[in-house]
């Protein structure tokens, strides 16, 4: 079972992965947390590659590439075994973020990222999308306070966030099937319950 978390920075996608892997973990389930740009030494590797540096040290089609190298090799290397051994993957972005970073904020032709999509992900899709959604204004300033806030998405401006925020929630409407849309708003508990409400049918009772 696939759950991809998506949304625009400091949304607190990666508290809920947290708190979500406890929950079925204590439910006796084995899960895979992982995350992306990232999730197997090679695409970590990349994720250094592309996160450290100033923001237009890569093109918006050159940063597509790359995020679909490593997007590759996480799928090789991580996804697919934990996937076809029964594993609960829980992924910190994933696919749709490529679409709103790179394609909706930054400018890439969503035409590239479709066929690379097409090519890549193979079987290895998300059955269920959380996209959490926040006012990119709130969601920087819980960003910027965190101790590894990183100075590359500052520099890019609101303007940049409000696209991506935007990118995320086009996502989220075209494909209602497997996206949900969760108010980021408020504190973790009260997140966590939409959370729960957003993998509605998924799991056994
Ligand atoms: O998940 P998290 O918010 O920690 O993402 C790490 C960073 O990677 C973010 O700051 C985001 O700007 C960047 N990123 C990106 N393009 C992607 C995915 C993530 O620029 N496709």
């Amino acid at each position: 079972l696939f759950i991809s978390f998506e949304g625009g920075e400091g949304v607190g996608k990666s508290t809920q992965v947290r708190r979500l892997a406890a929950r079925l973990q204590a439910a006796g389930h084995e899960v895979v947390v992982t995350r992306e740009p990232g999730g197997s030494p090679g695409a970590e590797a990349i994720r250094n590659l592309v996160l450290n540096g100033s923001a237009d040290r890569w093109s918006p089609v050159t940063e597509t590439l790359l995020m679909y190298a490593s997007r590759r090799d996480h799928i090789e290397r991580t996804l697919r075994p934990a996937l076809a051994r029964g594993a609960m993957v829980l992924c910190d972005r994933y696919a749709d973020s490529t679409r709103a970073y790179q394609g909706a904020a930054g400018g890439a032709d969503p035409g590239l990222i479709s066929a690379l999509e097409a090519f890549i992900l193979e079987e290895v899709r998300p059955v269920r999308t959380l996209v959490f959604d926040l006012d990119p204004e709130l969601g920087l300033a819980r960003a910027l306070g965190r101790p590894d806030a990183e100075a590359r998405f500052e520099s890019k401006g609101l303007d940049f966030h409000r696209r991506l925020r935007e990118g995320f929630l086009a996502i989220a409407r075209a494909e209602p099937g497997r996206c949900r849309i969760v108010d980021a708003s408020g504190d973790p508990d009260a997140v966590e319950a939409r959370v729960l409400t957003g993998l509605d049918g998924l799991f056994p009772r």
